[in-house]
């Protein structure tokens, strides 16, 4: 659905110039959530908007949709962005509008007859949960009802994708889950292809499908949540992953002298399954669960225990080797 080859992009700043982008390579598939996460400074917001070409890159190509946008003059650009949808930190609304006006505003612009977008404004409302709140200004409206009204807006023009710029970053905990599942609720029933950019590891973690770690204008990791998540291969990712666990160094947790420290992961329906338990019935191995947690990625459960384990170390490797052998993931910490 999107593909972007070799993009760069560089800002001249007096004589010098700044590199936010190097040679972007990234292909986002159809009806992919597919989120880009990076610190402040990072090229996010550069890469996001150089996929409706709000920024011009400065070398390489923008495909949307089979459309070559970077080929494209000005009418045809412009008549190809109302395929892509965007939402903002601050929302970006018009304050002297009201919300069913606001929702209204890119269907006049498309110049749609009043009865056609009367009636989608309405469906895009009930879509949202604002159908109690049409005739509100933007300034009676909460920080989570702000951007339901930016999700409806930008969903009006029945676009193929929907690009977040850091939507969740101006709302407190509650409100964020609540507008990622909103997010999650249009892509599963509507199948938009979705964009986001984001500094929060959480929000990377509960909605996303595949994701990029960008630092200094660059890719430097890229894959399947899940995978990236639980071997994350490049110090920034690490620094990222870290945000959402309470990671006490193991080893500081570690009791025994004679025993191992395991990092064990598990993922789907092994999350349930009683394997540590039963591997150990039979042993005269004994364990501590030192951490523990089960968490769940956008649809997938998965959980890791640091376990300290205390015995024969051959009756241990035995132990391992059947952990193993049920499917997950072991690591030794030591
Ligand atoms: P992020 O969204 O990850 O915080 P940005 O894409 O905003 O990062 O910025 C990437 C780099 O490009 C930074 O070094 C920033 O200072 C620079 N930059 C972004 N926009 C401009 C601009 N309009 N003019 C000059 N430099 C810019």
């Amino acid at each position: 659905m999107i593909e972007l080859t070799d993009v760069s992009k560089s800002y001249r700043v007096r004589s010098a110039s700044v590199e936010a982008l190097r040679n972007i390579n990234l292909t986002v598939n159809k009806g992919e959530i597919y989120g880009i996460i990076g610190h402040s400074g990072a090229g996010k917001s550069t890469l996001l908007r150089c996929i409706n070409l709000l920024e011009q890159p400065s070398g390489g190509s923008v495909k949307v949709a089979g459309v070559e946008l970077t080929a494209l003059g000005s009418v045809q650009l412009q008549k190809e962005r109302r395929r892509i949808g965007m939402i903002f930190q601050h929302f970006n609304l018009l304050t002297s509008a009201t919300v069913r006006d606001n929702i209204a505003f890119p269907l006049k612009l498309a110049r749609e007859p009043r009865a056609k977008w009367r009636k989608r404004v309405d469906e895009l409302l009930k879509l949202v949960g604002l159908e109690q709140h049409a005739d509100k200004y933007p300034s009676q409206l909460s920080g989570g009802q702000k951007q339901r009204v930016g999700i409806a807006r930008a969903l009006a023009n029945n676009p193929d994708v929907l690009l977040c710029d850091e939507a969740t970053s101006a709302l407190d905990p509650q409100t964020t889950n609540a507008i990622l599942s909103l997010l999650l609720d249009i892509n599963d029933k509507l199948g938009i292809t979705i964009v986001l950019i984001t500094h929060e590891m959480n929000v990377i973690r509960s909605i996303c499908d595949r994701v990029a770690v960008i630092d200094g204008g660059q890719i430097v990791e890229e894959g399947q949540v899940l995978d990236v998540f639980l071997k994350p291969q490049h110090p920034v990712t690490q620094d990222f992953v870290d945000q959402v666990s309470d990671a006490v160094d193991p080893r500081a947790l570690q009791q025994g002298r004679n025993s191992r420290l395991l990092r064990v992961h598990y993922v789907g329906r092994l999350t349930y399954e009683p394997i540590l338990f039963n591997a150990m019935k039979s042993s005269s191995v004994q364990f501590a669960i030192l951490q523990g947690t089960v968490s769940r990625m956008k649809h997938t459960p998965y959980g890791q225990i640091i376990v300290e384990l205390i015995g024969e170390n051959a009756e241990i490797e035995r132990i391992i080797d059947v952990l193993r052998h049920e499917g997950l993931n072991v690591e030794d910490l030591i």
